[in-house]
């Protein structure tokens, strides 16, 4: 069974007023999680689609702070699968319209929604509303409206948004901050960022603007933008942007290809690409006195990164899915928001939004 699509606009408005008079369920709650910081918090993940599958619950197996405890699936074949794999117990299997119920179920903390980009929003309420933190894929929605929401309902809850923002855990990212934030090379003056894939599936949600949001530039395009704000610290201040399709019986509704430059407030000028008809995925940071940066940059596992100055960048592989549960069941144990909070995902949808101005008007676009 699948979301129906025609339903979700008034959800969506219903659930943010209604949450409104959430009760407070946070002071207590968290108080006895932290008295334990050891233990390992019940995740329930949300749409049991390719992530999920391929790696978000083997990540969860390699956390110190996390279990799976729970799913919420629309297809029973797919809930009698995983009860036998993880060994799930019937109580803690939900589907799309009864995830109220969790409000009953101390076994659940935190909902992981894993859904198409246009329902996250949905599942994201309605797991507030049920006293559950919130952990949400990447983008956060499809757009500041529906992001906002997500944040209010989690506020009115007292429980904890965050974002799968998971290279933010990863080390030669956080190396790459470092370079840049500590002038190592001197002031960066511009970084180049893109990612891009070809998608096969033709049916499939990403290429459905309805429940996507947008092309490859809300699906990858994404981690550019990431990367740029992430490695400047900074955010910008106008943006330009421009898309092709040279296959519109393909990309019927969304770009196939989109550059987009964003200028910061150092002068930091960052030019990023994405696109469903290449593949590659890196960065590289330019400074006064040399360079830096990431390829590949955003693979799961296997990222390298270098330096113009002949040093090695030399880290671990993590498993980034397991380092960024860890670090929200962290924020939940010690109650303290988490760096890739929902307010992050909302700055970048509203870049987001306005990088599709700027490619539809053709016009710079300056940010508040
Ligand atoms: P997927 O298509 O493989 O899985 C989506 C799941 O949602 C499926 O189980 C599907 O049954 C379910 N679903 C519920 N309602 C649906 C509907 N109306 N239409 C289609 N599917 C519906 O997608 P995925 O690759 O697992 O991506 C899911 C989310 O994870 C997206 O937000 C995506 O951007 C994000 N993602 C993040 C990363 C990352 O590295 N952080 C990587 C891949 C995907």
């Amino acid at each position: 069974m699948k979301h129906n699509l025609s339903n979700r606009r008034q959800f969506i408005k219903t659930a943010a007023v209604a949450a409104v008079g959430a009760p407070f369920l946070g002071g207590l709650a968290a108080k006895a999680l932290a008295t334990d910081p050891a233990r390992k918090l019940g995740f329930a993940l949300v749409g049991l689609g390719s992530l999920n599958t391929t790696q978000i619950a083997p990540a969860i197996q390699h956390t110190t702070n996390c279990r799976l405890a729970g799913i919420v699936t629309g297809t029973p074949a797919k809930a009698e699968r995983w009860k036998k794999q993880y060994n799930v117990p019937d109580a803690n299997i939900y589907n799309y319209d009864n995830m109220e119920k969790m409000a009953d179920n101390p076994d659940i903390d935190v909902v992981y929604v894993v859904t198409p980009n246009a329902l996250h929003a949905e599942s994201a309420i309605k797991a507030a509303r049920a006293g559950k933190h919130v952990l949400c894929e990447k983008p956060m929605e499809v757009s500041p409206e529906k992001c906002q929401a997500m944040i209010d309902a989690c506020k009115k809850a007292g429980r904890l948004l965050a974002i799968g923002y998971r290279c933010q855990f990863e080390p030669f990212h956080l190396e790459c901050k470092r370079l840049a934030q500590e002038k190592v090379f001197g002031a960066v003056k511009t970084i180049e960022a893109g990612f891009a894939w070809t998608p096969g599936d033709p049916t499939q949600w990403r290429l459905n603007r309805a429940l996507s949001g947008g092309g490859p530039l809300v699906d990858v395009g994404i981690y550019a933008l990431q990367t740029a704000r992430f490695v400047t610290g900074e955010e910008p201040v106008s943006l330009a942007a421009t898309t092709t399709n040279t296959n519109p019986d393909k990309f019927k509704d969304i770009e196939e290809s989109i550059t987009f430059q964003l200028k910061f407030p150092s002068g930091v000028v960052a030019n990023c690409s994405s696109s469903y008809a290449a593949n590659f995925n890196k960065f590289t940071v330019t400074a006064e006195k040399g360079s830096f940066g990431m390829n590949p940059a955003y693979n799961y596992g296997g990222n390298r990164g270098s330096r113009s100055d002949g040093q090695e960048m030399r880290f671990p592989n993590i498993n980034q899915f397991a380092a960024e549960m860890d670090d929200f069941a962290q924020c939940i144990l010690n109650n303290k928001p988490s760096k890739v909070s929902g307010e992050e995902g909302l700055r970048d949808v509203k870049i987001i939004a306005a990088i599709y101005e700027a490619a539809k008007t053709g016009k710079e676009v300056k940010l508040g």
